[in-house]
């Protein structure tokens, strides 16, 4: 008898891994893989050699195991795809409703398998065949985007300007954003909130607070490849490319500072590519969550097993615990680059203690859910987000505090959110939570904090009305002497019209 190849199990275990490390790759550590890599086919190994010995018919247990892994990894795309779309009134983009279709196409095609008496050479050929050729292509999109990457470490940004001559005194520069931090003037007039504690002490410590702190862009992503390329962004350009791959950092190292990122866990904000060190914090790595939001595991993500909240709490007090204690850890200027979900949602931290006790369970996205537990709004979230307000305004003074006493030089500490927040964007109609433009939901999700420590020379330099796409350009003529020209303030909604008036 011929023998015949049943390659298929194996290759459908390691294809969605390759897939979505592929759809990343040059941006994620191929040292990530690794661990689901090993998980993903000791699973398959042991259940197909289970249902092998079950079965005695090891073509058939591999073609069921294959059938299996392609439903398993396939869940989440199904889940994301179907998002929206209804059918009669109810909404297909639920596990209430994907989860039993999945169990039944399951037993469905399995029982099938079962039942097929004739020999299924053919279509094990056929899986053999079309795993291969999906996994080539994979490979192949891996090597292409791999040396993309090693091309781009060698790339400085493409500009360069004349530095000052004293380099050796160069402030350590922290770029800390504060992810919907909105405008302390809107929060006092639009959110109620009258509580200056920060602000006072900021400006003590000789802070300057742009008043009409507004973004370019109200999304994050969208925000930080402004600040961090110090030009606009047009629409098609992939933002997530251009934080990536900026242009302040390759200008920085450029003159002799060491890079150092906290990741945020959204993947706009790591891996960068000019980083030179990466601190490791508390939480999922984005290449595991993604693998595990596409899965049939993704249903569960948001329970106890998976502890997604408890880490991203984590994460969060580590990140402003990390932030001061790089200088004595380096040798040399560093730009630190600090993206801090905080007080964006979830809201998990209470105003006196840190931990809140009731702790909203809550979407990760940034824009479009920013209100929406389970697709509810709560009139509690106004009050939960300013108690993480005030959360954040306790961390960052200590922050503040500890950054001036470990600094010899004095350093330049940026703080500042990517957007507002999104009260009035987002407002119940007839029982579903639509996203309003209007002037004051402009006003609120264009309104950002944006408190600058500069040196003298450069506080002259700053006015009420600076966007963050002139952060960089203003904070490079302060250090280095350089000349670049300020650019006009300008604010975009999502969709790229321009509401500066506003
Ligand atoms: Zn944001």
């Amino acid at each position: 008898m011929k023998k015949k190849w049943i390659i298929h199990p194996f290759l459908f275990a390691v294809i969605p891994v390759l897939h979505i490390f592929s759809n990343n790759a040059g941006k994620v550590d191929i040292t990530v893989i690794i661990m689901p890599l090993a998980i993903s086919l000791f699973f398959t190994i042991a259940l197909w050699s289970f249902l092998t010995f079950a079965l005695k018919d090891v073509k058939r247990a591999g073609i069921i195991v294959s059938i299996f892994l392609l439903l398993f990894f396939s869940y989440g795309h199904f889940y994301h795809g179907l998002g929206n779309l209804s059918l009669m009134g109810a909404s297909l983009g639920r596990h209430r409703f994907l989860l039993p279709v999945w169990a039944f196409i399951t037993v469905l095609s399995t029982f099938i398998f079962l039942k097929i008496r004739r020999p299924l050479n053919g279509f094990n050929s056929f899986l053999n065949v079309t795993a291969s050729v999906v996994i080539i292509s994979s490979l192949f999109n891996i090597g292409v985007y791999e040396s993309a990457k090693a091309r781009n470490k060698k790339d400085s940004g493409g500009i360069e300007f004349k530095s000052a001559e004293k380099e050796n005194v160069l402030p350590d520069i922290y770029y800390i954003i504060l992810d919907a931090y909105t405008n302390p003037e809107v929060l006092k007039d639009m959110l109620g909130y009258d509580e200056k504690s920060l602000i006072n002490y900021l400006n003590d410590k000789g802070f300057y607070i742009a008043k009409d702190g507004r973004t370019n862009y109200t999304s994050t992503c969208l925000s930080l490849a402004c600040s961090l390329n110090m030009r606009y962004i047009h629409k098609g350009e992939n933002s997530v490319e251009l934080v990536r791959s900026n242009t302040v950092m390759p200008l920085l190292k450029s003159h002799g500072y060491k890079i150092v990122n906290i990741p945020s866990g959204y993947s706009d904000t790591a891996p960068i590519h000019s980083v030179d060190f990466e601190i490791n914090v508390s939480g999922y790595h984005e290449f595991t969550i993604t693998l595990l939001e596409t899965s049939l595991l993704y249903p569960f993500t948001q329970t106890k097993i998976f502890d997604y909240i408890s880490l991203h709490r984590k994460r969060i007090l580590e990140t402003f615990d990390m932030i001061p204690k790089v200088r004595s850890r380096l040798k040399g200027p560093f730009f630190i680059f600090a993206h801090i979900v905080c007080p964006h949602p979830p809201y998990l931290f209470g105003k006196e203690s840190a931990l809140t006790e009731r702790s909203r369970f809550e979407t990760f996205e940034d824009s479009g859910n920013f209100m929406l537990v389970n697709n509810n709004w709560s009139p509690e979230f106004k009050a939960d987000y300013l108690n993480q307000v005030s959360f954040v305004n306790k961390k960052v003074r200590l922050l503040v505090e500890q950054i001036l006493k470990n600094s010899e030089i004095p350093p330049i500490i940026i703080l500042q959110a990517d957007h507002g927040s999104a009260f009035e964007m987002y407002k119940i109609k007839s029982g579903t939570v639509a996203a309003r433009q209007t002037e004051t939901s402009i006003k609120e999700r264009s309104g950002i904090l944006n408190a600058y420590y500069l040196p003298e020379e450069g506080r002259e330099l700053l006015y009420d009305s600076i966007t963050p796409v002139n952060t960089f350009r203003l904070v490079f003529n302060t250090i280095f002497n350089a000349d670049f020209e300020l650019l006009e303030d300008r604010v975009y909604w999502y969709d790229f019209a321009e509401v500066t008036e506003f």
